[in-house]
């Protein structure tokens, strides 16, 4: 498989990226790199940095020092960006942490490898500066807000580099008629909308909009500046060695072995990002990202899907993202590296389709994190930007923008590692004026063509039954943390089915109707009368009032439906209805464990994954639902190759070996869709202390269900009459899912509407 070749193959990329560096790097190493601050603090004349204050990389000689020059004291970091606000005072101003915290202990462990929280700190911290982008002469009332982490992996110094020198294009371009935009339009669009592309003045984007840069890890810079004594590489962890982007507290599964929230830069810069989402529109920033590094890689810049519980309008704001920032990348970055790495290693290892390629052949990609990197994580800043804080964000990997260059300044490389980040930043910015109106809730539609259903599973999981938590958080499952204290574990209560309520309320007059498994057992009309009927990961879930159901009955009844016309979507483990209605002989549907759901899609012309990109794999993000990264972490349910083939199927994605995770199968009048990852029930088998999602469906798992439940028995069973209006059914639907005994109540008022057809 080509993620597996990819990662076997990162040793080698090493070598060539290592290769690389020394051949390109010719140059004298770095020396002292010129921030033009014209004699501000002593700084260099302007002229020296083609009249900017932060030069391009032409110009520049080496990575933007934090530490202050021996000899004359002068520090690039603080006093270029003092500098930048005090010539655009109207644009750029700069705070530290600590103050914005109005605490001295909102800065790094420090030299001294002691967090400024823990008593035996020596107050060595170092300050971590916050650069804030806005018209400050409008009130910031009303201003969207967007935020972005750069460098928290201290050796990947693209994000600031191009931070810095977005920061400084920004104030010019207000001062004079400087313009962004939200796009180039040089590609189709994902979201199923011809994508509409904006062009802003930038002062009138700043009367908007307050943008906040910062790098939490000054530990992991300053350690490696050309100016530190002694000299060191630059360090992905601040100077206790903890990865800072895995400290978030992000909901379902957490890494007890990464101490969430317990480092300074972390815990205070939280505090941070959560003020500038409060200040935000609706409490919320309009966006927030990271920008990273990577050392194997297809694409120049990886644009990285975040994980969260997304609905269909909240796929398509961020699918729209991610395809705009591709698109200002894929125009504007990639002059010629081709030529440049093949020409310092002699080889071609960068020519053709061959996937196994570790080396770019394209600008930008986009796809979740797994499916680009090969291995994912939870507690990333990214993520908890793009899902609790903000409306959209990604994270972003550069190519290179990582350890093997390290402190060598490769002009080439770094002019595209900032130019990269300022698409990033400008991109985001333009688009941030426009996303809430391109998808939201009254322009999004799921059209389920006749009437979906789905069988009400009463059960939720959460921490107030019986089993409280499950797993108590904490490396010991004690509900203590890696230093020893209580953890506090997070209320939840969450289920599957929350995925029918939020896709409801985008179906119109057609909204999924609730039935139990009594009603289908008895062949209720509510039931006899869909068109798609979805069963969500468990074949035959208890009945919502609790009344005996009869499997014979439920399983026969439901093959009938099917053969008279019917849609059955089976998701997860509701595949094994397949062995109950005897499609298929029995022990020939495998629940199974892997890395993450995915599906290997063979046949790109089914209906079922309509409109999925030709790279769609992954279909489910399980950690955010409480399952651990691992190989065998994730559940899947898959049916043998042979036997769904031989009951007629039609295999459209397979997972493993013979196994279809990804079907359908025509039966007398009707189909059965299988989805043998969508909607896994939640887990509380790991150490979710900030609670647990209710599902995880990717852009292409949320794509598949679309399409699945897409169908209508008569070739068009759009209503003549339209339904009564949607507010009478949808607080009845959350209604109805929050408390399974409501659903008598519930289906009484749909049959009411019904009638009105
Ligand atoms: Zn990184």
């Amino acid at each position: 498989m080509p993620r597996r070749a990819r990662r076997a193959a990162a040793a080698a990329a090493t070598a060539l990226a290592t290769s690389f560096a020394v051949s390109i790097s010719a140059a004298p190493a770095a020396s002292a790199t010129p921030v033009c601050t014209d004699g501000y603090k002593g700084g260099p004349p302007a002229t020296e940095c083609g009249g900017r204050i932060f030069p391009e990389a032409a110009l520049s000689q080496g990575y933007v020092q934090y530490n202050a020059q021996p000899a004359t004291g002068f520090r690039e970091y603080f006093d270029g960006v003092a500098y930048l606000a005090q010539k655009y005072p109207r644009w750029v101003s700069w705070r530290l942490l600590s103050a914005d915290r109005g605490d001295p202990k909102a800065v790094s462990a420090g030299p001294d490898r002691q967090r400024s929280t823990d008593p035996a700190d020596t107050g060595d911290g170092r300050q971590i500066l916050i650069i804030k982008i806005t018209d400050h002469e409008a009130p910031d009332a009303g201003k969207e807000t967007l935020a972005f982490s750069l460098s928290v992996h201290g050796n990947e110094r693209g994000g600031l580099e191009g931070g810095l020198r977005t920061a400084e294009d920004l104030a010019t371009a207000a001062t004079g008629t400087g313009s962004i935009s939200d796009g180039v339009a040089n590609y189709t669009s994902n979201t199923g909308r011809s994508p509409v592309f904006h062009s802003y003045p930038v002062k009138d984007v700043l009367a908007k909009e307050a943008v906040y840069l910062v790098d939490f890890n000054v530990d992991g810079w300053a350690v490696g500046d050309y100016y530190a004594v002694p000299t060191a590489p630059y360090s992905r962890g601040n100077s206790i060695g903890t990865d800072l982007n895995r400290q978030m507290p992000t909901v379902g599964r957490i890494n007890t072995g990464r101490n969430p929230l317990t480092e300074s830069e972390t815990k205070y810069g939280l505090d941070f990002l959560r003020d500038v989402a409060g200040q935000g529109r609706g409490g919320l920033m309009a966006y927030g990202a990271d920008v990273h590094g990577e050392i194997t890689s297809n694409a120049y810049v990886d644009i990285m899907y975040p994980a969260g519980q997304f609905d269909s309008v909240k796929h398509r704001q961020l699918m729209a993202i991610a395809e705009r920032t591709k698109s200002v990348i894929d125009a504007t970055l990639y002059q010629g590296i081709q030529d440049q790495i093949e020409n310092a290693t002699g080889g071609n290892e960068g020519e053709g389709p061959d996937p196994t390629n570790t080396i770019p052949s394209k600008p930008a990609h986009w796809a979740t994190v797994w499916d680009t990197l090969g291995y994912t994580e939870t507690g990333f800043i990214g993520d908890y930007l793009a899902t609790d804080l903000g409306v959209t964000g990604m994270d972003y990997e550069i190519f290179l923008n990582h350890t093997v260059p390290d402190k060598t300044w490769d002009v080439y490389l770094q002019e595209n590692h900032i130019n990269a980040t300022r698409g990033i930043i400008k991109t985001a910015m333009a688009y941030a004026l426009y996303q809430s109106q391109e998808f939201n809730d009254s322009n999004v539609a799921v059209d389920p063509g006749g009437r979906a259903g789905f069988v009400v599973n009463p059960d939720r999981v959460t921490d107030t039954d019986a089993n409280g938590p499950g797993t108590l958080p904490g490396p010991n499952k004690d509900g203590k943390g890696q230093d020893g204290r209580p953890v506090q574990q997070a209320s939840y209560s969450v289920s599957n089915q929350q995925w029918f309520a939020d896709t409801s309320r985008l179906m119109g007059t057609k909204p999924f109707r609730g039935v139990t498994a009594y009603d289908v057992a008895t062949n209720r009309p509510d039931f006899t009368s869909l068109d798609t009927l979805v069963l969500s990961d468990a074949a035959l879930p208890r009945d919502a009032a609790d009344r005996a159901v009869d499997p014979g009955a439920y399983y026969g009844n439901l093959k009938a439906w099917v053969q008279g016309g019917g849609n059955l979507v089976l998701t997860d483990r509701a595949l094994h209805a397949l062995e109950a209605m005897a499609i298929v002989p029995s022990g020939k549907v495998s629940d199974i464990k892997l890395y993450q759901p995915y599906s290997d899609i063979t046949d790109f012309s089914a209906p079922l994954v309509r409109r999925l990109r030709q790279n769609a794999r992954q279909l489910v993000e399980a950690a955010i639902l409480g399952y651990g990264i691992g190989n065998t972490a994730s559940p899947m349910t898959a049916v043998d190759q042979a036997a769904f083939t031989a009951a007629g199927g039609k295999v459209v994605g397979t997972t493993g070996t013979n196994l279809v995770s990804l079907g359908q199968l025509a039966l007398g009048q009707g189909q059965v869709r299988v989805v043998g990852g969508a909607l896994p029930t939640p887990t509380e088998d790991n150490d979710h202390r900030y609670g647990l999602r209710s599902y995880g469906l990717t852009y292409s798992g949320l794509y598949v269900m679309e399409n699945a439940i897409r169908y209508s028995r008569g070739g068009d069973a759009e209503p003549v009459v339209p339904e009564a209006p949607l507010t009478v059914t949808l607080p009845l639907v959350a209604l109805a899912l929050a408390a399974g005994y409501a659903v008598r109540r519930r289906r009484a008022t749909v049959q009411a509407s019904a009638a009105l057809q």
